[in-house]
């Protein structure tokens, strides 16, 4: 047989550590037993062992803070977890009444955990010893009957003793969860991973509500906060932090970056997959390199898919239309779908030019709460009923994820608001419903933001997001944003999905929506959002921005003659 792996563990064979290893590896490595976690660390770092083994916290005692202050000065990553039962029994090398017994020796953990079984053997002395298993094997070579450790089931078969009693720890739900650290061992990227760090904060009040509000504003999920002493700065604190995700994940990435800013020292330890339940025997070979797996790259990112994503929109008696690859889509209608009138008015204006997408928001989100709010599910009625009257698609906003079970049935294309981009909660159930989604800038989001919200959605599963750039605040007061174009070649460079612009929300202005809507096409759009009303000056929202019939119709004239110029 070639030579197996090595694990350095904490404890003698049969102690804990050891079975968490048998259920991480099974049975293809070989273990070397020692007798602290300072041990542990040292054969890794002398290559004597290729892996360490250490419980890093157990459900009734919490931390283990030798292991957290040796993870502060080691040097190699933690690559896996476990996490096991444990269960204590006592042993003795013959079957005695328990009042015979003299001295009980243990783990110091383990002897806490059994505090209440303990505190019955009034007459023993009861001594900490450097392992569970180590104690089983004491009093195995002592061949004293009169004294008893406390160890696994698997220590009473190894060293050949007798259970003298069982399930001694004081709750029944006893488990230790232990990290592997490696100096050598290449891990893959792993989507269900999570991540563990160390940092100190900024000495000023508030530093650590800073810095955890970085992983709240990204809606990643904490897993365990823990603090040590500063051994040279007394009572300054080491903060250990665990959170869901993995440190090439583009969003963790950008946390870091955040991080840095709000610490004076910050240590990511490793990023290693969550326990399932199942070993991590895969970790024991060496893994693709980084050119051939693009498992760690965003989904939105064309590094990863170079191949430009369309979203087909089909229904029984209505022609295909598809978003993306090359066509040009215009989408149009009004803001707010305000009455049947209205809406059915424009739409005929809108199919009768030969678009295929009518807009119409029945949910809106306001900066007032005293500005009309839209009709609800009226609206979304009104908007079903347009469609079938005119085989238009609808896309409309949902603005709360509550809302998305109602508006699904009567939507083509889900709209996502700019004020909504980083609600996390209501991109996470977007991405859960198969169905496509535009997906709007917020109005103060950086490019990378964007992205990273449209990531939310691609990685809950929804793969047919349509990206809108609808214009950013800056000091500019003209327009009511400044509709920044430049986003264009740069989204259709970074990312694989469709890019399409918004000039009425991106100006505020009629005028500008037929210009900067040719802008767009030159840019590289794949299409444009504008808002239509057969009365914009009588619209409940948005009047300004909405172009009347004859602006739509010079409109829809004058693009459909560039795009014959460009293809030509
Ligand atoms: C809209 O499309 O009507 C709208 C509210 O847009 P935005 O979210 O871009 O402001
Ligand atoms: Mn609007």
């Amino acid at each position: 047989m070639g030579s197996l792996p090595k694990v350095a563990i904490q404890g003698e064979e049969g102690s804990f550590s050891e079975e968490a290893g048998v259920k991480y590896w099974e049975k293809s490595v070989v273990f070397i037993p020692k007798r602290s976690s300072d041990e542990v660390i040292k054969a890794v770092e002398e290559n004597e062992a290729d892996y360490g083994l250490l419980p890093i916290e157990n459900s009734l005692i919490g931390s283990v803070s030798t292991t957290y202050d040796l993870l502060l000065e080691s040097h190699f990553p933690i690559i896996g977890e476990i996490i096991t039962q444990i269960s204590h029994y006592l042993l003795a090398i013959k079957k005695i009444p328990l009042k015979n017994i003299k001295r009980i020796y243990s783990h110091p953990v383990a002897l806490s955990q059994c505090s209440s079984f303990l505190q019955g053997l009034k007459h023993c002395e009861i001594i900490p010893n450097y392992d569970t298993a180590g104690s089983a094997l004491k009093i195995s070579r002592e061949k004293d009957p009169g004294i008893a450790a406390i160890a696994s089931k698997h220590a009473a078969k190894i060293y050949n003793l007798e259970i003298l009693a069982e399930k001694l720890e004081d709750y029944p739900n006893n488990q230790t969860r232990f990290i592997i650290i490696s100096k050598t061992a290449k891990t893959e990227y792993h989507k269900n991973a999570k991540t563990s760090i160390v940092f100190t904060t900024l000495h000023q009040p508030g530093a650590l509500y800073r810095v955890l509000k970085v992983f709240n504003d990204y809606g990643i999920n904490l897993t365990k906060l823990e603090s040590r002493p500063h051994k040279t700065e007394p009572w300054r604190s080491y903060f250990y932090l665990d959170f869901e995700g993995h440190k090439a994940d583009q969003m963790v990435k950008e946390v870091f970056k955040e991080l840095k800013e709000q610490t004076n020292f910050l240590k990511i330890m490793g990023s290693y997959p969550i326990w399932t339940g199942k070993g991590k025997v895969e970790h024991l070979h060496l893994k693709k390199t980084e050119d051939e797996d693009k498992s760690h790259l965003p989904l939105y990112s064309r590094e990863r898919q170079d191949k430009s994503t369309t979203i087909s929109l089909k229904s029984p008696n209505m022609a295909d239309v598809t978003i993306g690859g090359g066509a040009f889509t215009i989408i149009a209608g009004p803001c707010s779908v305000e009455g049947r009138k209205q809406l059915f008015k424009t739409a005929n204006i809108i199919r009768e030019s030969g678009v295929r997408i009518l807009r119409g928001g029945a949910f809106k989100p306001r900066t007032s709460p005293y500005s009309f709010q839209g009709l609800g599910e009226e609206g979304l009625k009104l908007l079903k009923e347009a469609r079938d009257a005119y085989g238009l698609y609808i896309i409309s906003e949902v603005v709360s994820p509550a809302d998305v079970e109602l508006v699904s049935p009567y939507v083509d294309i889900f709209q996502i608001g700019a004020r909504n981009m980083q609600n996390f909660t209501l991109l996470k159930e977007i991405g859960n419903i198969q169905k496509p989604v535009l997906l709007k800038r917020g109005m103060s989001a950086t490019i990378s933001e964007f992205l990273l919200s449209a990531e939310y959605i691609l990685s809950h599963g929804n793969e047919r997001v349509i990206l809108c750039e609808r214009g950013i605040r800056t000091f500019e007061t003209t327009t009511r944003n400044t509709l920044d174009l430049s986003a264009v070649p740069i989204l259709k460079e970074e990312t694989h999905l469709p890019v399409f612009v918004d000039p009425s929300h991106g100006t505020g202005n009629r005028k500008l929506v037929l210009p900067m809507s040719k802008a767009a096409m030159v840019s590289g759009a794949d299409g444009v959002m504008v808002e239509v009303h057969f009365q914009p000056d009588s619209a409940m929202s948005d009047g300004n921005q909405s172009l009347d019939p004859e602006m739509y119709s010079v409109f829809k004239k004058e693009l459909d003659m560039l795009i014959e110029k460009l293809i030509s």
